[in-house]
């Protein structure tokens, strides 16, 4: 299967996943976009795929489901432009002949789903959505500190070699914020050089790896020690609150909300 991204508004992208004359697309916010590399290519959009309700995701779905037929799957729970196909976490999903695991994410949104496609060629593909950012993880709009870890512990136990399709090029300001609460992580330290040559070339961070999002990705690193230490420093947790997961994952998440 092919992957590539489409760069919509000032930093999203939009997932277009190919595979012979036929295409899917993740997250929509834009048609536009999607319409032209549909023309470009030769392509057949045969389903359009949305993580979570927000308008940067959604925005595309109905132009594109009118100009192309494509059917619109996207999570029962939430509000997307119908009609749509309800997905549920654990009912199989199959498309362009690949696999789909559907996976229950809340933080972000309290319905998010993630898309993960553990057969894909050459290693698994995770679309996430507004979840897990390179090197962040998306604002708890509307879940609890205790859902979004959770989720990002689902996210964590795929498997390393996991491509992963975050929905915003945030990777430079998230290594930023990652390298205050960690800056002895010499991991980090090296993907941030990484990370900043590639965007010096215009091009784009992701996917990410997930073997590497654990390595250096604050929020996937949550109970580290380092991290632990650092969170509890800058919000003067005391050593109870310090020793509770939840509560150091919410400092950290308001620490960055706060982060300039
Ligand atoms: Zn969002
Ligand atoms: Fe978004």
């Amino acid at each position: 299967m092919k992957l590539v991204e489409l760069p919509a508004f000032a930093d999203n992208y939009l997932w277009l996943w190919q595979q012979d004359d036929q295409a899917v697309v993740v997250d929509p916010g834009d048609a536009a976009p999607v319409l032209q590399a549909l023309a470009r290519e030769g392509l057949i959009l045969t389903a359009i795929l949305v993580t979570h309700h927000h308008a940067d995701h959604v925005g595309g779905v109905d132009e594109l489901r009118a100009a192309t037929g494509a059917q619109v799957f996207g999570p029962a729970r939430e509000n997307i432009p119908q009609p749509f196909t309800p997905v549920m976490a654990g009912e199989p999903l199959s498309l362009l002949g690949q696999h789909i695991d559907v996976l229950d994410v809340p933080g972000h949104t309290a319905g998010h789903v993630a898309y993960f496609l553990p057969h894909a060629e050459p290693s698994p593909v995770l679309f996430c959505g507004d979840t897990l950012f390179s090197g962040g993880c998306g604002r708890l709009f509307e879940g609890t500190p205790a859902q979004m870890l959770a989720s990002l512990d689902a996210l964590a136990a795929l498997p390393a070699d996991t491509q992963v399709c975050c929905a915003h090029e945030y990777t430079l300001s998230n290594l930023r914020f990652a390298l205050a609460v960690d800056p002895r992580n010499t991991d980090l330290q090296a993907y941030q050089i990484h990370c900043q040559n590639l965007r010096a070339q215009g091009r784009p961070t992701l996917p990410a790896r997930l073997g590497t999002e654990l390595q250096i990705n604050p929020f996937l690193r949550a109970r580290h020690p380092d991290v632990r230490h650092a969170v509890a420093q800058h919000a003067g947790l005391d050593a109870k609150t310090q020793a509770d997961d939840v509560a150091v994952f919410a400092a950290l998440r308001q620490w960055k909300n706060d982060f300039q």
